[in-house]
């Protein structure tokens, strides 16, 4: 019998069950369609891209690119694949979606380790060495009943409402002013001040904007009092600012009185590379966000690494529940992949998968599991889910989660990413070949 279980053969399942089988372990990998859909597969496929066909940017200077290129050194069967089945899509890698998941189911159902069982998991199996629980953003309920007593209940969330997040160097910090409300706290906020007519031009502006329609889940999640910004707007001129752009409690110390108006943004990693619009969670369209958002003074030229909003998404609160090398913290043989960490999209969910793959080896073959180093895009990605905080919200692949180059600043933005995408290289380089020594 198997010693790993591979649960769910998605994105993120289909690489650990593909790392795990070519590193000579038996696996079996559970997938419950198509006997058991979700709401978004459409196929019986492993691997399916659920909606759009691109895996993101090519380059190494954008975190998709950066972070596929060093999936290539872990030798990822979805990035391989893709390369395969690629499609023109400008500097993107899309692919012909349909022989892209056929290839990889597959490639997987003819391995000679890995055993697929199609029926849906309702408990972690108990029988196993290793388990890898890669279910997704959609894990049926049964099994996300599991989790939530697994992980205990107020560390899985059920749906991510999230609030837009700004480079910081793209900030305007003359225009508000560091500070908590009624000076509690460690001065961990940057209020973005707007005066009224700022105020009222970015209402008007606000109550215009063209949103994505709405599904019924989506509904049943602003009733849990999770309301996009717009909704608020909508419910008259003065909610904002009893809500939250509320200046009350606060004082700028540039004119010595409180603001008309501010949006609060908090960091979101402890570098503070990355600020995320406090309460600003939305379902307007991404363009729309850009321009609405760009209203506020302090943000004019921000660059937004998310936009915001509001899905279905089955996720932990990987800081508290997992270490860096994706084992659970109470039960190191349990390890999590995928979008159900608090990656977010294709890229980052399937390298998870590689990750959670090598250390379930790593696990079985008695050896100390490993965690990238977090100069690279999956180091800086790790780190960003498992790291301290209150609330974890998903996150992509992108340039502010990795530490700043040593040395003299650089100021071309552009060079500056090519500087740290050549570190990450050389680094995860050494990462492989640390980690092809010690299985030697
Ligand atoms: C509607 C929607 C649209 C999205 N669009 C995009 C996009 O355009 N671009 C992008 O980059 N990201 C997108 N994402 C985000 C995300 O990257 C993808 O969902 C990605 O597929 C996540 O990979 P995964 O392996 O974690 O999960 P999945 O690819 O969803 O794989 C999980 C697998 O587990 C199976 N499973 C679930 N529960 C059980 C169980 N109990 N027993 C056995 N099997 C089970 C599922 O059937 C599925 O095959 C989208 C997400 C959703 C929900």
């Amino acid at each position: 019998m198997a010693k790993v279980a591979v649960i769910g053969a998605g994105l993120a399942g289909s690489e650990a069950a593909y790392r795990i089988a070519n590193e000579g372990f038996e696996v079996d990998l559970y997938e419950m369609r198509p006997q058991k859909k979700t709401p978004a597969h459409r196929t019986d496929k492993f691997a399916e891209l659920v909606c759009s066909n691109s895996l993101g940017g090519k380059e190494i200077t954008t975190g998709a690119g950066l972070l596929k290129e060093e999936m290539k050194m872990l030798n990822s069967l979805v990035v391989k694949t893709a390369e395969e089945f690629s499609v023109p899509a400008g500097g993107a890698l899309a692919v012909d979606r349909e022989k892209f998941s056929q290839k990889i189911t597959e490639t997987l159902e003819n391995h000679p380790n890995i055993n697929v069982i199609r029926e849906e998991v309702k408990k972690i199996p108990e029988n196993y060495e290793v388990v890898v629980i890669a279910t997704g953003p959609l894990t049926s309920e049964e099994l996300s009943k599991e989790i939530q007593k697994l992980t205990g209940q107020e560390h899985l969330y059920f749906y991510d409402a999230i609030a837009p997040t700004v480079d910081a160097e793209t900030v305007d910090f003359s225009k508000g002013f560091w500070g908590d409300r009624y000076g509690k706290g460690e001065g961990d906020y940057f209020n973005c001040v707007l005066t009224e007519e700022e105020y009222e031009r970015f209402y008007e502006e606000l109550l215009k904007g063209k949103q994505v329609p709405l599904k019924d889940f989506e509904r049943a999640v602003f009733f849990e009092g999770c309301l996009p910004i717009e909704e608020i707007a909508r419910r008259g001129k003065q909610t904002l600012l009893f809500g939250p752009m509320k200046p009350v409690g606060l004082v700028d110390p540039r004119t010595g009185k409180q603001p008309f108006a501010v949006v609060q943004l908090r960091k979101e990693n402890k570098e503070g590379s990355l600020l995320s619009m406090v309460g600003f969670q939305t379902k307007l369209k991404y363009p729309e966000q850009k321009r609405i958002f760009r209203l506020i003074p302090a943000l004019k030229d921000a660059v937004f690494v998310r936009l915001g909003s509001i899905h279905r998404n089955t996720f932990i609160q990987s800081q508290k529940v997992l270490k860096p090398t994706l084992q659970m913290k109470e039960r190191p043989n349990i390890l999590f992949a995928g979008q159900i960490t608090g990656v977010e999209g294709y890229a980052a969910s399937s390298a998870t998968g590689i990750l959670a793959g090598i250390n379930a080896v790593k696990i079985l073959k008695g050896e100390e599991p490993v965690v990238p180093p977090e100069t690279t895009m999956l180091g800086g990605l790790v780190k960003y889910i498992t790291e301290p905080k209150e609330e974890l919200q998903p996150m992509n692949p992108n340039f502010a989660l990795l530490p700043n180059l040593k040395g003299k600043k650089v100021r071309d933005k552009r060079k500056r990413k090519l500087l740290k995408a050549e570190r990450a290289l050389r680094d995860m380089e050494k990462f492989v070949k640390d980690l092809s020594s010690v299985s030697a």
